[in-house]
């Protein structure tokens, strides 16, 4: 953690930033091991004033006094009463503080608007989350051993796939496995789409029958000693999957496959969906991608780096990525597949 925040801070000198306030729940637990979530957006188990000359502090409420210990100096540990933002800024102001940079991505408005009625806010660059798109050794094994996880969950799904399930019985029955292999839970709701709703890229589950000779697309992610995994799959149920099933099938792996090849440091994800949107648009079927085509993933689903054509990033080894290049045709379904892939030193893994 400490090697966290001196990196954080070696940022933070960069930007001639002195005093950050960081709100966002999984940046928190990044750099001090503190509570990975909040409760809804307009709570807060607390935040970590970090500065660049003086001691950082973990300010929280007596909820959370004894866990705060567990993962911070205790005599930097400050506990606030309520009002919650108006004794925030009381004690940041008693440090001598009255410009501090907050992480105005991640904070709600009525945080943003209370604080600032007595300390001079400034928004803060995404410096956490910058830091976070390079996995450390540790946690690339935890990622190795999440995404694990989502395979095995794959295998026994693929079995017990049967007509008659509804979605929300494959939505249950996959949950279930994350948690029996030891899973805290998911990582986000699945998707579960049965033949036109495999077309929605995010179809909630619901209660019709898988009928014989269906396409099925499965999107599910677990959480894993806190570090997500998603993968998507498509399969056809029955033994007589259509021409135009097998063609997009075909196709989006192929594009899948071309996208993964070029992942390297160095090279740009606006590169990869680029790669695979060409080859789609050589096949005719670009209009039918309609997403970009994978993110950044760890401490949550979707993170830094976006793979897609706006805000592009160089990848760096380290870096962990999805690519899942989808079709869909609202008449009868989607093709999507999604891998997680880790950028190495001179190439890539995919896991
Ligand atoms: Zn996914
Ligand atoms: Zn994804």
């Amino acid at each position: 953690m400490s090697q966290r925040l001196n990196a954080l801070k070696d940022l933070m000198d960069a930007q001639g930033i002195d005093a950050l306030l960081v709100v966002q729940p999984a940046n928190r637990y990044y750099l001090s091991g503190f509570e990975l979530h909040d409760g809804q957006c307009n709570e807060s188990s607390g935040c970590l004033l970090v500065r660049t000359d003086g001691p950082d502090w973990l300010l929280t409420d007596a909820r959370f006094t004894v866990e705060a210990w567990r993962h911070w100096p205790e005599e930097h540990v400050h506990i606030y009463g309520a009002p919650r933002m108006e004794k925030i800024a009381e004690f940041v102001k008693s440090l001598g503080i009255t410009g501090l940079w907050v992480e105005t991505h991640a904070m709600c408005a009525e945080m943003y608007l209370e604080l600032g009625k007595s300390l001079d806010l400034r928004p803060a660059p995404r410096l956490v989350e910058e830091l976070r798109t390079v996995k450390d050794a540790g946690e690339l094994s935890r990622l190795r051993a999440s995404c694990a996880l989502n395979h095995r969950v794959y295998a026994e799904l693929e079995h017990a796939l049967m007509p008659g399930m509804t979605e929300r019985d494959v939505a249950w029955m996959l949950e279930k496995l994350f948690r029996e292999g030891g899973a805290e839970g998911l990582s986000f709701a699945p998707i579960v789409g049965f033949g036109p709703n495999g077309a929605l890229p995010h179809a909630t589950p619901g209660s019709a029958p898988l009928r014989p000779e269906t396409p099925v697309l499965i999107d599910m992610g677990g959480r894993l000693d806190g570090y997500c995994s998603d993968q998507t799959r498509t399969w056809w149920v029955g033994d007589r999957p259509t021409d135009e099933f097998r063609r997009t099938l075909d196709l989006v792996r192929e594009a899948q496959r071309l996208a993964i090849a070029k992942v390297a440091p160095g090279v740009g994800t606006d590169e990869l969906h680029a790669t695979a949107r060409e080859y789609f648009e050589r096949h005719g079927a670009a209009g039918h991608f309609t997403h970009s085509l994978g993110h950044g993933i760890g401490l949550e689903t979707h993170e830094a780096p976006g793979v897609g054509p706006i805000r592009p990033t160089v990848l760096k080894p380290g870096m962990v990525i999805t690519v899942e290049p989808g079709l869909y045709y609202p008449d009868w379904g989607g093709v999507r597949w999604e891998h997680m892939v880790v950028v190495t030193g001179d190439g890539h893994e995919v896991l």
